[in-house]
């Protein structure tokens, strides 16, 4: 089991950070509570149905986030949304693992639309929380579009430069 103390030695220290991350040793209780603690935060006046989500980067980081609905119903933010916002505002990078709670904190699955955005920021490897236990990615969106397929393409970005990773100034 993962001791309490783990993700403060790892905020402390991003070498023992990469290494930990590498044995993948990922600390799901504090990954879901901070999932929970931003639930609490969700704007739903129209659903009263919140959501929480939060994942670990790469760097050690738990970028997290909550739903926010809208008057005009198409155009609400799934807890992903504002997740992977915070994800790129930080600077970026991946996500190795994922977990979105309900009101009643139990664990959710991701929307089609939520796949699609963590696949384009955690990739196939991306271990995801599911209410029937941990997966990865590809499981979750099994034959999904991604970078790779746009390097399929001459003169489109490479697997290893996605769009979301490039540096955009200048632009
Ligand atoms: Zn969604």
């Amino acid at each position: 089991m993962i001791e309490k103390s783990w993700w403060t030695c790892a905020t402390t220290t991003s070498l023992f950070v990469q290494k930990e991350i590498k044995m993948q040793i990922i600390d799901w209780d504090n990954l879901k509570a901070v999932a929970c603690e931003v639930m609490e935060h969700a704007y739903m006046p129209y659903s009263g149905y919140p959501v929480g989500a939060a994942a670990i980067v790469d760097d050690g980081r738990i970028v997290s986030g909550c739903n926010v609905e809208n008057a005009a119903t198409g155009v609400g933010l799934c807890a992903e949304c504002g997740m992977v916002s915070e994800l790129i505002k930080g600077g970026g990078g991946r996500l190795l693992a994922f977990v979105a709670v309900n009101g009643n904190r139990e664990v959710i699955v991701p929307c089609g639309r939520c796949r699609q955005l963590l696949f384009e920021h955690g990739g196939k490897t991306l271990k995801v929380m599911m209410p029937v236990g941990v997966m990865t990615m590809d499981q979750v969106l099994p034959f999904g579009f991604g970078p790779a397929d746009l390097s399929e393409v001459e003169g489109a970005v490479s697997v290893e430069t996605p769009y979301a990773l490039q540096d955009h100034e200048g632009e």
